[in-house]
């Protein structure tokens, strides 16, 4: 049976075609940054996708979704003609390189076809209407040179290593779904989500609405693509083809259509015509129905009818409630394949249940230290400006009787009984030890985060353990990321100032965990010199508490330090954090904590899959926040 590759497949017509793809009961892989496109466009498929949340400029990631592919449908790309304007590097960065390295990474894994989503931009404004598909092209934008490069280029590599390309080129694409919650693409969209009132501000008409657009309806779309996928490669490979409706409709009987359907009764807003935009669009269809057999099957009024009764729809059905699949979707690890972490998860959930009935005694306890019943597991932490795994953090666990219990169910009595330093030094031992292994085995330098008890930081042999530790196995100053808690500093205790300073200054930077719900008197943070604030999971998890997170962020910011948001369960907390500029995230939705020999692949697989390589930022805009916000992404986790 035939893989197929979908590129922005939580993109709008990506996600159509998955829908398509997915009824046919074929095996469909998509791959999205979510830059523009939403989860909230897979409602009800993303169990039945594999979904790769990585970036098309990360060649890594592209041989991982390439691999085993047949057919790529390739609908990817920052499609604002504007934006094009306004940064054709980067742009061109997505939209050209990106294809490039898809094309690159699609020859290597010996895949079939590209059926490539071009645009009819590329003609620009044309003397002769219906255009045909031999018309000299006009590119009167970057967004439209990129699209016209990613054609030839698609050819070429027809031409010299045989991999089936066709590109299509669109005419003004609509339908319901648009944009999933994101802000409306097209004009059609935009009607109907501000007549609605689901967008802000009235209607707006660029130009005078006398320009003329070829309007084809998304099934035809998805139509035509399958169509591709399935016409013999003499008919169609290295070519170009028109997927358009035939027919021509100015701008101004778009909007006068959709407000008739909704009965809205207001006038357009008239701006200024948007540069880069033709005046006349209307495509033949004669070529793509000869070698594709391409026939529209849905009117334009038929179209508007489909697309406004579902934002209809929409409106009325909110506040709806996100199905639970959805949202135990949205909650699954980025990776699913982590090897072993789904594992270690079942048995760190058994484990919580089981702790909590039992009982621990201190000698018990005492006799796990010595017995090394004690390991650690690690949660990794991704650098939301670089996209990487920037560190991780240790967390102790006690192997008890078969059962792997959390902190939860020890750390406490282990301070109340003074055991904390013991098992502070073997943490350290145990987590220098082996952050060594894992920093020469990904290449990179990890940092380390420990956590550290009050009782602990108010050892005066407290820098001889970490110096020792450090110094064993080779692990530098720098590396290590201390984690203190809000109570910890609030004791003021003088052993423990020192200790603090005495690391700082040899490198070790300091971090506040949990913070946030500890103490209102912040006076600590003049005291103690702090590099990082580890924002509580319950500002993250609560859409309540949102202000006090962008706060929490400012504040830090100011103070010149860090930030790191935990306890990330969903990617619409995922992006939230990222649009609010943490620094840094961790939780549930990155990766779990896994056992020490479960990390390295982890971070290579999550890594490989998911990190834009020269992505400058995982940052997403506030159109795909928006978009999963609307998902209500924010549910309290279950
Ligand atoms: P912490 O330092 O804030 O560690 C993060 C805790 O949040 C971990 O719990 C981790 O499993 C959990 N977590 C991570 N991602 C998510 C998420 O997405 N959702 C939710 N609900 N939880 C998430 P864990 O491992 O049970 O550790 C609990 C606490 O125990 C730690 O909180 C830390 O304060 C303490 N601890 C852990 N290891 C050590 C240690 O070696 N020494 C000392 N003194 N304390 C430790
Ligand atoms: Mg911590
Ligand atoms: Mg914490």
């Amino acid at each position: 049976m035939a893989r197929y590759l979908i590129t922005g497949v939580a993109g709008f017509v990506g996600s159509w075609l998955a829908r398509e793809l997915v009824g046919r009961g074929e095996t469909v892989r998509g791959i999205d940054n979510l830059s523009s496109g939403s989860l909230a466009a897979l409602a009800g498929i993303e169990n039945a996708i594999e979904f790769l949340y990585a970036d098309l400029r990360n060649p890594g990631a592209l041989e991982v979704a390439c691999k085993d592919v047949d057919f790529i449908l390739h609908q990817a790309a920052i499609d604002s003609v504007q934006r094009s304007i306004d940064d054709p590097i980067g742009t061109s960065g997505v939209n050209l390189e990106g294809t490039l390295h898809l094309i690159s990474a699609a020859q290597n894994a010996g895949v079939r076809r590209i059926v490539f989503a071009s645009s009819a931009a590329v003609y620009g404004d044309q003397a002769d209407c219906p255009i045909v598909e031999t018309a000299a092209t006009n590119p009167l934008s970057p967004y439209a040179t990129q699209k016209l490069s990613c054609e030839q280029y698609l050819a070429n590599a027809f031409e010299f290593s045989g991999i089936e390309t066709v590109s299509l080129r669109y005419f003004n694409v609509f339908g319901p779904r648009t944009a999933a919650g994101a802000p409306p693409a097209g004009a059609i969209a935009q009607f109907a989500a501000k007549m609605f009132g689901t967008d802000q501000g009235g209607p707006i008409l660029y130009g005078d609405g006398t320009q003329t657009r070829d309007f084809v309806y998304i099934s035809d779309v998805v139509q035509a693509n399958l169509l591709a996928l399935r016409a013999p490669r003499e008919t169609v490979a290295g070519k170009v083809f028109n997927v358009g409706s035939g027919r021509a409709h100015t701008i101004r009987l778009a909007f006068e259509s959709v407000a008739s359907m909704i009965g809205y009764t207001g006038e357009p807003r008239f701006a200024q015509a948007r540069p880069g935009e033709p005046l006349r669009s209307l495509a033949s269809l004669e070529a793509v129905h000869a070698a594709l057999g391409f026939q529209p099957a849905v009117s334009f009024a038929e179209g508007l009818y489909k697309t406004v009764s579902w934002y209809r729809q929409q409106l009325s059905s909110r506040p709806a409630k996100p199905r639970l699949e959805r949202r135990k979707a949205e909650r699954k690890p980025l990776l699913a394949r982590q090897a072993g972490a789904s594992a270690a998860a079942k048995t760190e959930r058994a484990t919580r249940n089981v702790g909590r009935e039992r009982q621990v005694d201190a000698q018990t306890f005492a006799d796990a230290v010595r017995n090394g019943e004690l390991e650690l597991f690690y949660q990794p932490i991704l650098d939301l400006r670089g996209s990487r795994i920037a560190g991780v953090e240790a967390l102790l666990r006690w192997r008890c009787e078969n059962r792997l219990l959390t902190p939860a169910h020890f750390i406490h009595l282990a301070e109340e009984k003074g055991l904390t330093p013991l098992i502070g030094a073997w943490v350290f031992g145990e987590a220098c030890k082996q952050i060594i292994v894992f920093q020469r085995s990904l290449r990179t330098d990890l940092r380390l985060a420990v956590n550290i008890s009050p009782l602990e930081l108010e050892q005066s042999n407290l820098l001889r353990t970490i110096d020792g530790a450090l110094s064993k196995s080779g692990v530098d100053y720098s590396c290590l990321d201390l984690e203190v808690t809000e109570r910890t500093l609030v004791r003021d205790c003088s052993t423990t100032q020192q200790n603090l300073a005495q690391l700082r200054r040899r490198g070790v930077r300091i971090a506040v965990d949990d913070f946030g719900i500890g103490y209102s008197n912040m006076n600590y943070l003049y005291r103690f010199p702090i590099d990082c604030i580890k924002i509580d999971q319950s500002f993250v998890q609560h859409r309540g508490h949102a202000r006090v997170l962008d706060g929490i962020v400012a504040f830090a910011r100011a103070l010149g330090v860090r930030t790191v948001a935990e306890g990330v369960e969903t990617a619409g907390q995922l992006s939230y954090v990222t649009q609010a500029q943490c620094d840094e995230a961790q939780g549930f939705y990155i990766i779990r904590p896994i056992p020490a020999g479960n990390l390295v692949q982890a971070i290579r697989d999550f890594e490989a899959a998911h990190a834009p390589e020269r992505t400058p930022t995982l940052r997403l805009p506030g159109a795909a926040l928006a978009a999963i916000d609307a998902s209500s992404a924010w549910e309290e986790p279950q």
